[in-house]
């Protein structure tokens, strides 16, 4: 399970200025599986080519996204409450992500 605050995949880059651009070309900067293709008439492609890229990305390994959820604190699995190894659980995620569904 993945959570993002945002309501959108893309991270960062949905907010960046229009003329920010990767520091590499498409082809290395792909991430594991898909190839980011290059885009036409740019060798280092731009923030909005990069959100697509995510976005697809996504889709196609259909990644467990839930959004918008905020995280506010992530619990120690191996902190000890009473001599008992405490685990965290979707419980304890909806605690500390203030109560979104998930
Ligand atoms: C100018 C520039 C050029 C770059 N060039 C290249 C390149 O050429 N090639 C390359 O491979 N990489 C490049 N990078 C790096 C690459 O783009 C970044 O590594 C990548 O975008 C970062 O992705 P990220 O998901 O780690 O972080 P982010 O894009 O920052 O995403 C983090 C996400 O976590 C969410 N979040 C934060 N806090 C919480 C919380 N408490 N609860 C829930 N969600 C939360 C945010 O809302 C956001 O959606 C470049 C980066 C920059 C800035």
């Amino acid at each position: 399970m993945i959570l993002d605050a945002q309501g959108t995949p893309g991270g960062a880059w949905q907010h960046t200025w229009d003329s920010l651009h990767l520091f590499s070309p498409a082809a290395f900067s792909s991430l594991p599986g898909r190839i980011m293709r290059a885009q036409p008439g740019h060798e280092y492609p731009d923030a909005g080519h990069v959100v697509e890229y995510l976005s697809d990305y996504e889709q196609r390994y259909e990644l467990p996204v839930h959004r918008p959820v905020r995280v506010q604190q992530v619990p120690d699995p191996q902190a000890r409450t009473g001599g008992q190894v405490r685990r965290s659980s979707m419980a304890d995620m909806a605690a500390t992500t203030g109560g979104a569904t998930l």
